[in-house]
């Protein structure tokens, strides 16, 4: 076969997982949203059939050998095969270091961890999750070392969510933040015992099918593209991508208009990233999403970035006021401050702007300790409360409200923590670098004219699929590599502003 020939087998291929994958995505996405209960055990069942077939397809011995081929004539193809090559050898190159027998290991130890998990919380019994937590610990300590033992296993975990991040960069990020995040923290909790903040600027009797229409409007005027999307409800809101079309999903409730809006903005962000893909790469490393971070870092811009701002709530309260004529009486200050409540708190998804990056720090470090050997999972819980303490200034009295809260170590997911910080870190310097750009962008979000920002994001980010690794692509949209500060900027004006209301 000729060069040409392979690379055209090559993207055949990688569409054709494409294709199987969005079925599997859409599968899942109608069990999320549609599927009546006692379809479950039958869709588990479709699940199951489609994932193997998948699995086999993208391990397929004449596949990985295309691939090998390939990898071996980089130099013979254009920069956008380059990347399409490289980054599937990578991807490849990661699971075939895997044996059968680790994985299939590792994946009944997840799914009884899960089940142990949700009865340990439930009866705030850590020693229940322990042991299972020192199982799941020591296999991903094997996995890192098949996939590559001359490097820390905490890096190589980390790469697998977040390739071209290392320790070494979260180690500096996360210091950054940490040092900067807790004396705010101190200004929060004086702030606070000074005047009791009264957030109730959005809260009230809001009509759900009215909400939908808001919402729906919103991801409009944001820019998401009904004509390739859709948006529904569910317990947990996400996006997925069904091929040719992004779904996000939001979580209404009657009488606190927040939690439908920010759900529905977050994922809005992270679907524009899909519907800003280039279309032409489909399927294909070009055409896909950098990283979590990065990905996490588009939903948090509109999310805090815009959907928090001052000149965004000017546009969106006349807006509201259309819809709730009730909220007419309210004023800019009382609603923008009710979208900016801040208070420290024990649980990282109820937490707020200024606090969350230090729930996430604090995970870092004491999953970053486990896989390294230097803490033990019977010490966990103490450590947490420590940390707790010391960063968010409360500690939790129980394991449910501390170690036991959050689903991800359960299920053995070691590395993904940071993803949600570094969007945020990301975020605040994409946004920085848009106004350095664009100039100003409070008079066109006070107006509802957000395509300045969706444009700029998507020339910078979007187009460029997995051409870079994150930290490249964020100098390369900033000039800057990934720091801290810009989020410290712009928290700590923040908490001036809660200050002075
Ligand atoms: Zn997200």
């Amino acid at each position: 076969m000729s060069i040409a020939e392979q690379y055209d087998a090559l993207i055949t291929a990688l569409r054709e997982h494409g294709d199987l994958g969005g079925t599997l995505a859409l599968l899942s996405w109608d069990q999320e949203t549609q599927l009546p209960p006692a379809a479950t055990p039958g869709r588990a069942r479709q699940i199951g059939l489609l994932a193997g077939i998948l699995h086999e397809r993208t391990t397929d011995p004449r596949f990985l050998a295309l691939v090998d081929e390939l990898a071996t004539r980089l130099d013979q193809l254009d920069p956008h095969q380059q990347v399409n090559v490289r980054e599937t050898k990578w991807r490849i190159d990661r699971t075939r270091r895997l044996d059968a027998a680790l994985v299939r290991e590792r994946s009944a130890l997840r799914s009884e961890s899960h089940a142990v998990w949700i009865r340990a919380r439930r009866a705030d019994d850590f020693a229940a999750l322990a042991p299972y937590l020192a199982r799941l610990v020591a296999i991903e300590q094997r996995v890192a070392t098949a996939i590559d033992p001359e490097r820390p296993p905490y890096d190589v975990l980390l790469e697998g969510f977040e390739p071209g991040a290392t320790t070494a960069l979260l180690d500096q990020l996360f210091a950054a933040l940490r040092d900067g995040l807790v004396p705010l923290i101190a200004r929060l909790s004086a702030c606070l015992a000074r005047k009791p903040l009264r957030a109730t600027g959005l809260s009230g009797r809001f009509a759900i099918d009215k909400q939908r229409a808001l919402n729906r409007l919103v991801a409009e005027r944001l820019g998401f593209d009904f004509s390739r999307g859709r948006l529904d409800e569910a317990a947990h809101p996400f996006t997925t991508e069904v091929g040719d079309d992004v779904r996000i999903t939001t979580r209404i409730s009657e009488r606190d208009l927040r939690s439908a809006l920010f759900s529905t903005i977050h994922e809005t962000g992270h679907a524009l990233y899909e519907q800003g893909l280039d279309p032409t790469a489909r399927a294909t490393p070009m055409g896909e999403a950098c990283s979590m971070g990065v990905h996490e870092s588009q939903s948090r811009l509109w999310e805090n970035l815009v959907g928090r701002s001052e000149a965004f709530w000017r546009w969106l309260l006349s807006e509201l006021a259309n819809v709730f004529p009730a909220v007419k009486s309210r004023s800019l200050a009382t609603v923008l401050l009710a979208a900016n409540e801040a208070r420290p708190s024990l649980i990282r998804t109820e937490s707020d702007e200024l606090t969350y990056n230090l729930h996430i720090v604090l995970r870092f470090e004491l999953e970053r300790a486990l896989i390294d050997g230097t803490l033990n999972v019977t010490d966990l819980p103490a450590a947490w409360a420590e940390k707790m303490r010391q960063y968010v200034g409360v500690a939790p009295t129980d394991d449910r409200d501390g170690v036991l809260q959050d689903v991800h170590w359960s299920e053995g997911l070691f590395g993904y923590f940071p993803t949600y910080t570094l969007g945020n870190v990301y975020a605040a310097q994409l946004f920085e670098a848009a106004q350095r750009s664009l100039g100003a962008l409070d008079d066109a979000f006070a107006r509802g004219d957000f395509r300045p920002l969706r444009e700029w994001l998507q020339r910078e980010i979007h187009r460029h699929g997995k051409t870079w690794r994150a930290p490249d692509l964020i100098a390369h949209a900033t000039g800057q590599p990934p720091s801290a500060a810009a989020l410290l900027t712009h928290l700590n004006r923040k908490l001036t502003w809660l200050e002075s209301v």
